[in-house]
């Protein structure tokens, strides 16, 4: 079963990946189709409107409306045809390897065939990687372990997957009646994700159930009207699970479709009735409600773990002060506030970052503009402080007297991530014995699916951050989750002391916290370990125990 608009939903999706690809930087004309995607459903599904009707739809320019008419007369799209001829079909994963540029992309599918990831790991296995130009072992190496990284080769990583369900929840509260919730993997914060399973709270099943098989953003996957969810598959490949549930079912679909079963088969147990939410199916075992993340821990570690209200702070946040900043120290304070912080880090990139930084002359320009906005936000503790960079021997990008002027300082690796585990791990020792830094950002450098961890050897990093008092990161960016929360898990363990942070680079972004929160929730995580659930005063004792020099 297909219609029109259901492959010209496909086909706009994959042009969307290979122009991404292909001009090798933020694409407006990639994003421009991936919305067009999200806009086909006004249509009608045979996309015959007459072009006022098509104008006056949100995401469809003059330049879909072209794309949209060459496909109805000719059944393709030249370009799709074009890009797609040149370069592999998964190319929307490949693309984010490390080094990856689109001449290599192309070469890889003239030269080794390669299409898909696995395609890749075999090329490179090989040694067919020395055919490529510009192509060192080593990168070739790098791209076969984050390649391996994945479980399987159809999982996606959470930060896509999160971003998919988020998408496809907007799409179907848009065009039909209720409410949409992520659950599974996404929301128990998996870090690979093999299917975005959805709860679809609704009275109406038999509209959700045409929708299923009519809407241009996904195909579905088989058409049996039975009982179960409904089956879907994106555009990108990935599998979509939409369980339908009438209000009065609610809880309990959303405890049962978020699992693991051990868990929710434990707290439904023998259950009967209905249940709205999730909290009357805890209380009715006599348990307080526990956050998805830590439902696949034994029950007893899972009570106990840290909610994303104990928080009283955020310590990694950039503004336009850093080159990629994209919000004003005004409208982050101003989210700071509205997140109820008592107090927030400004931590903006300094000079040693590839795409450059601020100096300590920056430093004392940005203090002056910190000291004029406590005054505009006397309720908010405003530290500034920055996001340091060690270079290949750990030392810092700033000098000494500039560093003075910083409440306290946060470090990071930006650069050298292949150097041998002794060299590494002596480098953020390093860094870590300035009297400066007291926090270390994403400790192993990982992006799922992008980049894989530095050579580390992470008890001595972990012996070293409790010498120095300085808090390991957990980074609630989507791609990074790092520490990962089986090492945060080992840290804490060690002794050591954790920080939740977001490292927000615009105001949307200040609430991946919550994703640093449910990595320590997947890690039975208690307040107790996390150094920004202190109120202000227990962190101005905390900073007093290493007085800066
Ligand atoms: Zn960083
Ligand atoms: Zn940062």
């Amino acid at each position: 079963v297909s219609n029109r608009r259901q492959d010209l939903g496909a086909a706009l999706w994959q042009l969307g990946d290979l122009v991404r690809a292909d001009e090798q930087r933020r694409s407006f004309r990639a994003k421009a189709y991936r919305r067009a995607v999200w806009s086909l459903d006004d249509l009608s599904s045979d996309l015959d409107d007459p072009p006022h009707v098509m104008r006056a739809v949100r995401g469809i320019g003059p330049g879909i409306i072209r794309l949209i008419e060459e496909f109805r007369q000719t059944g393709r799209i030249g370009d799709l045809d074009r890009l797609s001829s040149l370069y592999p079909r998964d190319v929307a994963r490949l693309r984010r390897l490390p080094r990856m540029t689109a001449e290599t992309l192309r070469q890889l599918k003239a030269e080794l065939g390669v299409e898909t990831g696995s395609d890749l790991i075999d090329a490179v296995g090989s040694g067919g990687d020395e055919t490529l130009r510009g192509v060192g072992p080593a990168t070739a190496e790098k791209w076969e372990r984050v390649l391996r990284l994945a479980p399987t080769a159809e999982a996606t990583p959470a930060f896509d997957a999160q971003v998919l369900a988020g998408d496809l929840s907007r799409h179907l509260e848009r065009h039909l009646s209720g409410e949409a919730f992520a659950t599974g993997a996404v929301r128990r914060l998996d870090e690979w994700v093999d299917r975005i399973d959805l709860v679809w709270v609704t009275e109406d099943f038999d509209h959700a159930r045409v929708f299923r098989t009519e809407t241009a953003v996904a195909r579905p996957v088989s058409v049996s009207n039975g009982p179960g969810p409904l089956c879907l598959a994106t555009h990108g490949g990935v599998p979509v699970a939409v369980h339908l549930a009438r209000l009065r079912e609610r809880g309990l679909n959303l405890l049962v479709t978020t699992g693991p079963p051990s868990h929710a088969g434990f707290i439904v147990g023998e259950w009967h009735g209905e249940a709205q939410t999730e909290t009357e199916l805890y209380q009715a075992r006599g348990l307080g409600w526990v956050p998805p993340p830590a439902r696949q821990l034994p029950l007893a570690s899972s009570l106990g773990v840290i909610r994303s209200s104990d928080l009283r702070g955020d310590l990694h946040v950039h503004t336009e002060w850093s080159p990629d900043g994209r919000m004003s120290l005004q409208a982050m304070l101003a989210e700071a506030v509205a997140r109820d912080y008592e107090y927030v880090l400004v931590t903006d990139h300094t000079t040693g970052l590839r795409f450059g930084g601020m100096d300590g002359n920056a430093l004392i320009r940005q203090h002056e503009t910190i000291e004029a906005a406590r005054l505009r936000f006397p309720d908010l503790v405003i530290l500034h402080g920055a996001e340091l960079n060690a270079d290949r021997e750990g030392n810092l990008d700033v000098d000494d007297e500039s560093l003075g002027i910083l409440d306290l300082a946060v470090v990071g690796l930006h650069s050298h991530f292949d150097l041998d585990r002794d060299e590494q791990t002596a480098r953020v020792l390093r860094a870590l014995g300035h009297p400066s830094v007291r926090v270390l950002a994403h400790p192993t450098g990982r992006r799922i699916g992008i980049r894989p961890a530095i050579d580390l050897d992470l008890d001595e990093v972990i012996a070293g951050a409790i010498e120095h008092d300085v808090a390991l990161e957990v980074n609630g960016h989507r791609d990074r989750l790092d520490l990962s929360a089986p090492l945060a898990a080992h840290a804490v363990r060690a002794g050591a002391l954790l920080a939740l942070n977001s490292d927000a680079h615009r105001v949307g972004e200040l609430r991946n916290i919550d994703n640093a929160v449910g990595t320590g929730q997947k890690a039975g995580v208690g307040a107790g370990s996390v150094i920004n659930t202190l109120p202000w005063s227990g962190l101005v004792e905390w900073l007093k125990r290493q007085p800066r020099t």
